[in-house]
């Protein structure tokens, strides 16, 4: 079955049913272990001989169901769910190098992804930074220990969008692959390994689960990468499985001995907060867009929203992100006090650390997210002292205009 609209594939697409009792989601199979007949039966599943599972870390079947649902969405070869968004990505990127390789990775990004590049260059891994990932930076930065390029679809908070073809062409003919987190975008806005990318990471703690209530990870791998092995010799024990190489070191070697797997219950609350991705994402971005444009009608406010008409990459919109412009927008409030002024009068929206819940989500990323981050690097990654983040939800949009103009005309006058 092809289905046109992508609710319809979310719901009924191939890897939604086949559940041993008919179920029409997946079982929780909250289990550590699994028990076999015979001792036999049991080497073969641990030789990879036959299809089974064994200890949860390293295999669980509410996983896999969450897995190939993701990989489906995102046309990969396969994927690996992970106990968050960094663990994905500190498990993608420690499969590709080794103390001494670099990496190329994009200036504004996630905080987290800041700090880990600052751990990585502990285990002898460099990074070097571009203002954006496109085809011209990587063409600058790569040299012969580059072994991935690394870069936010949409950038969190910084909101630049990376060039996905351009920048994968330029990585692929220097031998190296494109890793895209595309967690802001979603599977709904953009499918990046159509457009170029050969492995996706997704944080499913935000617009996939949705839901606000579990952690989680995924890596999609696209399957179509020719590994030279004498460059990515952290495959090379892999080799005989080609392009696979990258996915197979995952799945049996270095995502089972990190142990960064997903708890079987998250992976069934991601699962169930998928369902909803297609209609949730459609009316964040058109509150998210309701929003901006009455927000860049308030004075003293700056407002940084991929879908307002001025916007650097506003281009992008159309050409990378299915017409949408997501759920976060930044503004500048003017400082730092009147930013937090502000943030503590708003009535429906939530002060909290995290992204993509279905409620409308604030926070001063400088006196948070980015706290441990120096202030050159921290404005590199668009988060400036009276940086104010939103998180749009779902909530009628009439009501949040009203909350935030409110909010902000209060704190004019110190109210
Ligand atoms: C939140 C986030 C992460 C980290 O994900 P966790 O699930 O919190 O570990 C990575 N990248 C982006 C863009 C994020 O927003």
């Amino acid at each position: 079955m092809e289905y046109s609209g992508f609710n319809t594939g979310l719901l009924h697409g191939k890897t939604s049913t086949g559940y041993s009792q008919r179920e029409i989601l997946p079982p929780v199979s909250q289990v550590t272990a699994f028990s076999y007949e015979s001792m036999e039966e049991l080497e073969k599943v641990f030789a990879h001989k036959s299809m089974g599972y064994a200890y949860t870390r390293i295999g669980n079947p509410t996983l896999t169901a969450f897995e190939q649902r993701i990989n489906e969405l995102e046309g990969g070869a396969g994927a690996v769910c992970c106990s968050s968004g960094m663990s994905a990505i500190t498990c993608a990127l420690l499969a590709l190098c080794e103390s001494g390789d670099e990496i190329i990775a994009g200036r504004g990004l996630y905080g987290g992804s800041i700090n880990l590049f600052h751990d990585l260059e502990k285990l002898g891994i460099h990074t070097v930074f571009a203002d954006v990932i496109n085809r011209e930076n990587v063409e600058k930065l790569v040299n012969e220990k580059t072994r991935a390029v690394f870069g936010e679809l949409i950038s969190n908070p910084s909101l630049t969008v990376m060039d996905v073809a351009g920048a994968s062409e330029a990585a692929h003919s220097a031998g190296i692959p494109l890793i895209v987190d595309s967690t802001t975008a979603t599977p709904y806005l953009a499918r990046p390994l159509s457009m170029g990318a050969d492995i996706v990471v997704h944080s499913t703690s935000k617009y996939i689960n949705g839901g606000g209530n579990a952690i989680g990870g995924m890596i999609v791998y696209g399957g179509k990468f020719n590994w030279d092995f004498e460059k990515h010799s952290a495959l090379s024990e892999f080799k005989k499985y080609g392009k696979m190489a990258f996915l197979l070191r995952l799945r049996t070697d270095l995502w089972e001995n990190l142990g960064g797997c997903m708890a079987p219950a998250n992976a069934f609350l991601s699962y169930i907060g998928l369902d909803t991705l297609g209609l949730r994402m459609e009316k964040i971005c058109d509150n998210a867009l309701k929003l901006a444009k009455a927000l860049d009608l308030t004075k003293g406010i700056d407002v940084n929203y991929l879908g307002l008409s001025d916007h650097p990459y506003h281009a992008y919109v159309n050409k990378e992100l299915n017409g949408y412009a997501g759920g976060i927008l930044t503004f500048r409030a003017g400082s730092k006090e009147k930013a937090f002024r502000i943030i503590n009068s708003l009535k429906y929206a939530l002060i909290a650390s995290n992204i993509g819940d279905l409620r409308t989500l604030v926070i001063h990323p400088a006196s948070t997210l980015y706290i441990h981050t120096g202030i050159e690097e921290r404005e590199a990654a668009g988060v400036y002292e009276d940086t104010v983040r939103v998180s749009v939800g779902i909530e009628d949009a009439e009501d949040l205009i009203k909350d935030f103009t409110e909010a902000i005309e209060n704190s004019d006058t110190g109210g």
